[in-house]
């Protein structure tokens, strides 16, 4: 079955289920010795058989790549496969070889290098903004927006009306003053990067008080001592980690030297117990009294009233009421919209930002914009934003509805395979992306065990799919939690359970 093997003759090898031997048993020597002289004729054999890379280029079943693959990809991958093959030997991995089995393998080498690296995955993990999947996903329209955006000239910064130039700030900056009320906005590459513009912008040299309870890390590298620190800014801290009180903020300032009070929203972490945090009331009157400026980092972006559901997070609109001078947020947590930091509110301090040098470092592209605006667009009528930006669907969807959605998945799948012992549970989602920590919602999902593989030959194989299945392991069972599986997906998600269901244990060189 080497190079150049008629396509009759291969058939006789299928259904043939290779085996695979693992080290040499050492036994006595001289049965040693014996099984290694057998092993050396059977190695040359095998070596023998590998078929060349020139021949194999010419089966029919490469040939579809050809139309659409670079061939460097398609050489590389069966270089790569025979090579593999040929190790594989060497090490006595193999005792026979099958021709349509490396056929397989290059296909399926082929096929994973045409993958993109980023790409879509299912979210069973029933975490609504899961930082390592990509945070928030865009509403219909939002992504509408990007993509014509995207594949268009537009007017970026083109001003329709005069005929000539306009900033790339109008667009959603209106937007953001029209829903929230506010005097100005500001959209940047993140909430980090509004941060860092805003300490940068109007307290570098100064100092910034802000409350010990305060001085979080959101995420790896972003901490707000570093970040003050690299902004030019002097950090003042004041109370302690569990208590703060307006007091403590009063006595820390001295006139001409303080630039900012700061409140950062302890967005991934909850104090309980002894704890005193000063209200926003407290720190507004007390920044006008001292003509100093109050920032909020909100961190989240909360638009809408979420109160119906165990949710306990602020929202945007209640902090510019309590007269915030300037507030930040993230695009792309609660607001549901891309990766952007917002920053809003008095007009005075925004043109200074903007004018800073750094908005240019920190500034988005017209794909984010675009996608913003027809995220904010959605919060002129809040209930269409409940409907069409899917973080706010994903929180407020009934539990009846998750439950269905559970059942279907499960008699589907009864239907269909006895590879899996499958039951509809209660499970608990989360929002994640460092909202509302310690704060869940009740859910439903599908847990699932194995009648022939294990809970990790599952979980690897879904996550290797065609469209990679991320999921919970718990308590020993795969659990697919229906809150964050998109209804689009759901036939996806079958059809990868179905196939690994239905997979047989041919050998992969792959
Ligand atoms: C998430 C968060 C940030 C960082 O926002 P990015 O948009 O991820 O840069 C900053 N501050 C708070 C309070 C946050 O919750």
């Amino acid at each position: 079955m080497g190079a150049g093997v008629p396509s009759g003759l291969q058939n006789q090898y299928k259904g043939l289920v290779a085996s695979w031997v693992g080290s040499i048993p050492t036994y006595s020597r001289h049965f040693l010795s014996q099984q290694e002289g057998v092993q050396m004729d059977k190695k040359n054999e095998l070596l023998r058989q590998i078929p060349k890379i020139d021949e194999v280029l010419k089966d029919q079943r490469l040939f579809m790549f050809f139309e659409d693959t670079s061939r460097s990809i398609i050489v590389e991958s069966v270089r790569e496969v025979i090579e593999d093959v040929r190790q594989r030997i060497l090490n006595n991995r193999i005792d026979s070889l099958f021709y349509d089995d490396i056929i397989d393998s290059i296909v399926a080498r082929i096929n994973s290098k045409k993958q993109k690296s980023l790409r879509q995955v299912i979210n069973c993990t029933g975490t609504i903004i899961h930082t390592n999947l990509g945070r928030a996903i865009l509403s219909k329209e939002a992504c509408k927006s990007a993509v014509e955006v995207a594949s268009n000239y537009s007017t970026l910064e083109y001003n329709l009306k005069r005929g000539s130039r306009g900033s790339r700030h109008e667009h959603v900056d209106k937007l953001i003053t029209k829903i929230t009320g506010v005097e100005a906005a500001m959209v940047v590459n993140n909430n980090a990067a509004a941060v860092f513009l805003c300490l940068s912008a109007l307290a570098k040299d100064k100092d910034v008080i802000v409350s010990r309870g305060e001085l979080v890390e959101i995420g790896g590298s972003f901490r707000i001592p570093e970040i003050m620190e690299l902004s030019g800014a002097r950090l003042v801290e004041v109370g302690t980690t569990n208590k703060t009180n307006i007091e403590d903020y009063r006595r820390a300032i001295i006139e001409g030297q303080t630039g900012l009070l700061l409140k950062v929203h302890t967005s991934n972490f909850k104090i309980v117990g002894f704890t005193k945090e000063t209200t926003l009331n407290e720190l507004v009157d007390l920044g006008r009294e001292a003509s100093i400026p109050v920032i909020y980092d909100i961190g989240s972006g909360l638009m809408t009233d979420l109160s119906d559901w165990p949710i306990h997070e602020p929202t945007v609109i209640d902090s510019l009421k309590a007269g915030i001078d300037i507030i930040l947020f993230s695009g792309d947590k609660l607001l549901g919209g891309p990766q952007a930091g917002i920053i809003a509110g008095k007009k005075k301090y925004v043109d200074m930002m903007k004018e800073h040098p750094l908005a240019r470092v920190v500034r988005v592209d017209k794909m984010t914009l675009a996608a913003l605006e027809a995220t904010f667009y959605e919060y002129i009528d809040p209930e269409k934003a409940k409907r069409n930006i899917p973080v706010l669907s994903m929180i407020s969807v009934s539990e009846e509805e998750l439950k269905d959605r559970a059942y279907r998945l499960m008699e589907i799948l009864n239907r269909k395979t006895d590879a899996y012992e499958l039951k509809v549970v209660k499970t608990q989602a989360q929002i994640g992306g460092g909202s509302a920590p310690n704060q869940f919602l009740p859910s439903y999902g599908v847990s699932l065990k194995g009648t022939k593989l294990t809970i990790e030959q599952i979980e690897r194989r879904l996550r290797e799919h065609r469209i990679p299945v991320i999921v919970r392991i718990y308590n020993n069972q795969i659990l697919l939690d229906m809150r964050t599986l998109l209804e689009d997906l759901f036939e996806d998600l079958v059809e990868a359970l179905l196939t690994i269901a239905n997979e047989t244990g041919r050998n992969s060189y792959a």
